[in-house]
């Protein structure tokens, strides 16, 4: 169910999105907030940066996340990403025990959160996450639209 407070770490998901325009990256941004609402970690997308085709902004905010609370095991987090998670990163976010997932922008094309794939909430398996998607996407789909016509041009 949507609160309030999802339209802030949206917020500072798109912040921390612009971040990788820098090294060319696609911006998308993620940060991990503690049960309370505290922000344990935050990055962007990194694939450029780091020549490494994992290094998605939600497995690397889960990662440096993990390395504050001390524990791979994210119980109670929140995970804000301004574009619907793929495959990959659906996975990690199951193997984190995160608790809801916000994202911003639906990506119909390798969405693994209700678009493509709902890997996510798939009955099978023991842990599910609460997903609330569509949160600020209209800014999210925007920040991706300018990269890639910027990249066109
Ligand atoms: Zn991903």
């Amino acid at each position: 169910m949507f609160r309030p407070a999802d339209e802030l770490a949206l917020g500072r998901a798109l912040e921390v999105a612009r971040a990788a325009l820098v090294t060319g990256d696609v911006p998308i941004g993620a940060v991990v907030l503690a049960a309370d609402g505290t922000e344990l970690a935050a990055a962007c997308n990194a694939r450029e940066a780091l020549g490494d085709p994992t290094a998605h902004a939600e497995v690397l905010a889960l990662r440096a996340a993990a390395q504050v609370v001390g524990e791979w095991r994210l119980t109670g987090a929140t995970l804000a990403v301004t574009v619907e998670p793929c495959t990959m990163c659906a996975g990690a976010i199951g193997l984190a025990r995160v608790e809801r997932v916000v994202f911003g922008a639906w990506e119909p094309k390798t969405g693994a959160a209700g678009s493509l794939w709902d890997v996510l909430r798939d009955r099978r398996l023991a842990h599910r996450p609460e997903v609330v998607g569509g949160v600020r996407a209209g800014e999210a789909a925007a920040l991706l639209e300018s990269f890639f016509a910027d990249h066109r041009a």
